[in-house]
């Protein structure tokens, strides 16, 4: 008999995780290593967040269990903060707070899928995604885009990938890791294609607020009213208000589904640290002034990585319109030796640049799109000119190239 069960033994390890682990361990033995690899805000917790923290300590109603669906502050705050923000009207009976976004996305997998379930997931994909599918009992079906579709599903795709038992299609925009936002009337003609076909749809909002120039955030419930009965959205308080370590997130859904969503939960974590819910309500009661502040800083810096890459022969980068991710098309760089190693994937690719660049990024493969590879930009200005000239000097230079 196996001593894992088969369902957990066919897990990976999150490689954007390995990645960012194998940088740190490199830094702590003295390396000056550049880090792509971080998929979370460079930027402190703003500090009001952190007082109301502070405060929730020291509050005994904060020390004993609460709701397992979360404190009814926190359902109000998100359903106000989600018309505010999105436009989409709901009630705190279509809420859960969960353990972070991604807590919240193996959630709704869970909700929806039966054995056997497919679920349509674009390429590239964020990691968590296909696990939190196959640990459900669905089962992937992958379209894979490319940087000339600036990484888009479009209708003749999802058409194309439609079968009778297809339950779910996962939507995320601003995209993670491929940095690219759809515009209104694709989001909208993409909700137009789930409702005429049955289809349910996981939307993750967790990037809106970090979009950048004229691109737009919408979401799908709101572009499509009809596709509410058959929509859950995830998002939480990580990206918008640099807080990925408190762990703060949320599903919003039809009242029947999120009801089951929330028995499961008091079965598997009950509440959501209090302490770390009352930071997040002081969060989205707290208005947008800071995350202006950051998406104004990956705004820039999205322009230098974006200029960075594309001056380097062999790579094509499309310019980053949301998220802190540029994913460029480094397939012009294989084939080749690198100081005697030879890259023939990006995976070995992003090994060899680690080792003897000392500069981390997430080889493609980990988000199901081999030949890219993901940088997050959510490191200071110097960081991003050095790790790029450093990737620049190992794969441009004469030594060693054959
Ligand atoms: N969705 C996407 C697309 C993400 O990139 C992430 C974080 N990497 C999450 C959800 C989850 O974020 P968290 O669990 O930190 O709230």
């Amino acid at each position: 008999m196996n001593r894992t069960s088969q369902r957990l033994s066919a897990i990976r390890p999150s490689a954007t995780l390995a990645v960012d682990a194998k940088a740190k361990a490199l830094k702590a033995s003295g390396e000056s290593v550049i880090g792509f690899g971080a998929g979370e805000p460079d930027f402190a917790t703003p500090a009001h967040i952190v007082e109301a923290a502070q405060a929730a300590c020291a509050d005994p109603r904060n020390h004993r269990y609460s709701p397992a669906g979360g404190l009814p502050e926190m359902k109000a705050a998100i359903v106000a903060k989600t018309e505010r923000d999105s436009g989409f009207e709901c009630d705190p009976s279509q809420v859960l707070v969960t353990n972070g976004g991604k807590h919240a996305v193996y959630t709704a997998f869970a909700a929806l899928c039966d054995p056997g379930d497919e679920v349509i997931l674009p390429a590239p994909y964020w990691t968590t995604y296909p696990e939190a599918i196959t640990l459900a009992g669905g089962v992937p079906t992958v379209i894979d885009t490319d940087v000339e579709s600036g990484f888009k599903v479009t209708i003749d795709q999802l058409d194309a990938a439609l079968t009778e038992r297809t339950k779910v299609l996962l939507f995320v925009s601003p995209d993670n890791p491929s940095g690219s936002v759809y515009a209104p009337a694709e989001v909208r003609a993409i909700g137009e294609w789930a409702v005429e076909n049955g289809v349910w749809v996981i939307t993750d909002e967790i990037y809106e607020h970090l979009v950048f120039g004229a691109n737009e955030f919408s979401s799908m419930p709101v572009e499509v009213p009809d596709l509410a009965e058959h929509c859950l959205i995830v998002n939480g308080v990580a990206k918008t208000y640099a807080m990925t370590g408190w762990r703060v997130g949320w599903m919003i859904g039809p009242a029947d589904v999120v009801t089951a969503a929330a028995s499961f939960q008091s079965h598997a974590t009950s509440n959501v640290a209090n302490v770390c819910q009352r930071a997040a309500i002081a969060a989205l009661e707290g208005g947008l002034d800071d995350v202006a502040t950051m998406r104004d800083a990956f705004r820039r810096r999205a322009t230098t990585i974006h200029a960075l890459l594309n001056d380097i022969d062999g790579v094509v980068c499309a310019e980053p319109q949301g998220a802190f991710y540029a994913f460029p098309d480094l397939r012009g760089l294989l084939g080749r030796e690198y100081g005697g190693a030879r890259a023939e994937t990006t995976l070995e690719l992003a090994d060899i640049v680690l080792d003897q660049a000392k500069v981390a990024f997430v080889p493609g493969e980990a988000f199901g799109l081999p030949g890219y590879g993901r940088f997050s930009f959510a490191l200071g200005d110097d960081d991003i000119a050095e790790g790029v000239s450093r990737l620049s000097d190992l794969v441009g230079g004469d030594d060693g190239r054959s």
